[in-house]
């Protein structure tokens, strides 16, 4: 029987390696105002990133900058909660180290 080789990946290190260029003036993805509690909870769980937060007073909050670009929140709550997802213009985003 051969012998498998365990490897443990650390996302938060992949994900500290990479640069984002943060455009300030335009956000690539917005909200509509006072976003449904469960459908915000969707993207608290599907967002790689865990840029969408409900802290314990039950506040939501979302920061666009380190969004890694994968569309998954535009995938789950387009035409829900979320009301515009873009890419970010040229040079702006994120940009990937490794992989
Ligand atoms: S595109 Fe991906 S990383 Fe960016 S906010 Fe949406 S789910 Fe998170």
């Amino acid at each position: 029987m051969s012998k498998v080789k365990e490897i443990t990946v650390n996302v938060d290190e992949f994900l500290a390696i990479d640069k984002y260029e943060v455009d300030e003036e335009n956000a690539h993805i917005e909200l509509v105002d006072d976003p449904d509690t469960e459908e915000f909870l969707k993207l608290v769980r599907v967002c790689p990133a865990a840029l969408y937060k409900i802290d314990e007073n039950g506040a939501k909050s979302f920061d666009y900058a380190g969004c890694l670009e994968c569309g998954t929140c535009r995938i789950a709550c387009e035409g829900t909660i979320v009301k515009k997802w873009e890419n970010p213009q040229p040079t702006m985003g994120v940009e990937y180290r490794y992989g």
